[in-house]
């Protein structure tokens, strides 16, 4: 029961939901005196005096102690890399429709993209387990611990929708088309400040509206379309 994941060795703790290094840059300090404020569908305005302590930004799904720093760290620094890119020039990126890579990332950009997908294929596995969400997750602990892409995985860059005004970061209910027991398609988003990733996991039928402006590391390219 308190097996990580994603080795199902001896699980320590939960993955932050929203990177704290996303909720930092957004929010500053945070402190007791100074909390941010939980919204769940069930209660809204729960103050949250500590991004690195407190329990309702993390996952109920553990993962041990070298999951979380040595395996899975390149993912979390190419996703921070990323988002710190795109939210510092964030009009210029939409108006351009494109974001390029080799501005984002030096050196092995094909890695970092990878790695970037990594990041989410590991927040999509700690959701699965928390919300018992009938996607298979052994393709999930392969990619993790193999550094190799989820072929099911698809990720597209887009505006964060509501009101941009307020500062807001967050991650919307998983939508999951369920068919005989198991979920065929299924799609959620993660917002940041002006910004929203859409996790897509996708089988069989690939249609080209939903695969619109979606990048995998098994198509490389080095410039990725912003999804308007
Ligand atoms: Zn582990």
């Amino acid at each position: 029961m308190n097996k990580c994941w994603i080795c199902e060795k001896q699980g320590n703790t939960g993955e932050h939901l929203i990177k704290a290094s996303d909720l930092k840059t957004l929010f500053g300090e945070v402190s007791q005196s100074s909390p941010l404020y939980f919204h769940t569908s069930k209660a809204k305005n729960i103050p949250v005096g500590s991004i690195k302590r407190s329990k309702r930004l993390k996952s109920d799904a553990l993962i041990c102690n070298d999951c979380n720093s040595r395996k899975t760290q390149p993912y979390d620094r190419a996703w921070e890399q990323l988002s710190i890119y795109l939210r510092s020039n964030w009009d210029t990126h939409y108006h351009s429709g494109m974001v390029d890579l080799t501005k984002v990332f030096r050196g092995n950009v094909r890695e970092s993209v990878l790695y970037v997908h990594l990041f989410f294929v590991k927040l999509f596995g700690c959701r699965i387990i928390q919300d018992n969400v009938p996607i298979n997750i052994a393709p999930f602990q392969y990619s993790l611990l193999h550094a190799k892409p989820h072929k099911n995985i698809y990720l597209s860059i887009g505006p964060r929708p509501g009101e941009l005004q307020k500062k807001y970061a967050g991650v919307t209910p998983i939508e999951s088309l369920n068919i005989n027991g198991g979920s065929a398609f299924a799609t959620w988003l993660y917002m940041v400040d002006t910004i929203s990733v859409n996790i897509l996991y996708v089988t069989k039928y690939r249609h080209p509206n939903v695969m619109k402006n979606t990048f995998h590391p098994e198509k490389f390219l080095s410039k990725i379309k912003i999804k308007k």
